[in-house]
């Protein structure tokens, strides 16, 4: 079939008219930034004082629409939902807990659930996982700099290699870091289930850059298993890309990358002004666009390289679909996949699957309370992100209309 981002009867194919207008009510109160605010702030307050009325609210409405449930269990409906549109999953535990070793384990033994449920349901595509949710941020930023040393110096580092930067205690726990780490790769490679390490920000990212490429060079001798994710916000990434390169042909394996743009621009510009060093990020949004369609050209061109296009952007989308077909690579070529969040650009989502394309949709789950971090920055990420709710709030609106005349 033809691919068109405006066919409405695909994109919401598995909505009610009811979920249309509840999906209606949510854009619209994110143009509200009281709500937007102090809302989950509001909620957090609320639950933790058990007036359960409200988690009722929170369930049906932001947690319904961005959710796939509180426990992986619990979210096999919306991942069997979306397998009906061949629309596959990537179970995303979004749980921002505090920073201590229990934590850190539990969050653990969470990823390795959702490993396990991904074995045994193909539907599931990808595990992922953010490394601030086993590590202590402090750790991972003691040992950037020296990582960023090595990658300018051409040489790996040795995990010992880095034991008289910390203090006897804290080397013992950034060691317990890295095999939290590396025991969720470990577990993925022998479940045989892509794994993406998620980016995060630029003060720990050359930390979570060496241990994934560490993981690679492990466990993707004869496929992509294990993804890195770039940031194309940042203006160093297409040289980070090549070198890697370099890296895998030499090394002998191959590379996952999941693309992005960045979810943390306005922090990291802050940080660069406060502490006065250069800006890690493009000086606008033109710069940043011709960047990521830029890497996945050249993505699409080396064939070492599996990539998953996260974004909700149209023109990347299509783009991505062109080059593919001038080389011709088939749409189902699992050496591409796109990806979006769950209750966002489902216009993409659809109808990309529906065109015989690779396409997964993050799934996060958790309970209410604990997911509502997460839920707050989808808030903000859609009242900012210039046209996103308005794209949104059209899209339902022509489907709408379209269901009433037939
Ligand atoms: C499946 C998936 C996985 C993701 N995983 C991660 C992850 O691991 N790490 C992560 O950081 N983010 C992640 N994100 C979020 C992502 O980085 C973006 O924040 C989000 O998707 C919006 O970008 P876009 O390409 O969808 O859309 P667009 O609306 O085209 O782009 C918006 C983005 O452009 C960039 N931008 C906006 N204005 C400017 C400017 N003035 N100058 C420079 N850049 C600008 C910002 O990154 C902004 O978020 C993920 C998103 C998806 C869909």
């Amino acid at each position: 079939m033809a691919l068109n981002f405006s066919n409405t009867e695909i994109a919401f194919k598995n909505k009610s008219d009811n979920s249309l207008r509840k999906a209606t009510w949510l854009f619209k109160s994110f143009n509200y930034p009281f709500i937007v605010e102090k809302g989950p702030m509001l909620a957090v307050w609320a639950l933790k004082w058990h007036l359960p009325f409200v988690r009722g609210i929170v369930r049906n409405t932001i947690f319904g629409q961005f959710c796939g449930g509180e426990t992986v269990n619990e979210s096999m409906k919306v991942v069997a939902e979306l397998n009906s549109a061949n629309i596959k999953s990537i179970l995303d535990y979004s749980v921002e807990g505090e920073e201590n070793e229990e934590n850190f384990d539990a969050t653990r033994d969470e990823i390795l659930r959702t490993i396990e449920a991904a074995k045994s349901n193909p539907s599931i595509a990808f595990s992922v996982f953010k490394s601030t949710g086993i590590a202590r941020v402090a750790l991972l930023e003691k040992a950037n700099e020296h990582y960023l040393k090595a990658l300018n110096e051409n040489k790996f580092l040795d995990l010992n290699d880095l034991e008289n930067i910390f203090k006897p205690a804290e080397f013992i726990e950034f060691k317990k870091a890295y095999q939290r780490f590396t025991a969720l790769c470990d577990a993925a490679a022998a479940a045989n289930i892509n794994l993406f390490v998620d980016a995060e920000e630029t003060w720990i990212q050359h930390t979570l850059d060496a241990w994934t490429e560490s993981m690679m060079l492990k466990h993707n001798k004869t496929s992509a298993i294990i993804y890195t994710t770039i940031q194309m916000y940042r203006h160093d990434r297409i040289a980070y890309t090549k070198r890697l390169v370099e890296i895998a042909k030499a090394n002998g394996f191959f590379i996952g990358i999941k693309i992005v743009r960045g979810a943390y621009m306005e922090k990291e510009r802050e940080r660069a002004i406060e502490m006065n060093y250069p800006s890690p990020i493009h000086i606008d949004k033109e710069s940043c666009d011709k960047d990521f369609n830029d890497v996945i050209h050249y993505c699409v061109h080396t064939d070492i390289i599996s990539i998953c296009a996260g974004t909700h952007n149209e023109e990347s989308s299509l783009k991505l679909t062109q080059w593919m077909a001038e080389k011709n690579i088939e749409p189902s070529n699992k050496r591409f996949f796109f990806a979006q969040l769950l209750g966002m650009s489902d216009n993409l989502s659809f109808n990309l699957a529906a065109s015989g394309y690779e396409v997964a949709k993050y799934v996060p789950y958790g309970p209410v309370l604990s997911v509502l971090p997460y839920l707050s920055r989808r808030a903000q990420e859609n009242s900012s992100v210039k046209g996103q709710v308005g794209r949104e709030l059209g899209l339902i609106k022509q489907e709408q209309q379209r269901r009433r005349k037939n």
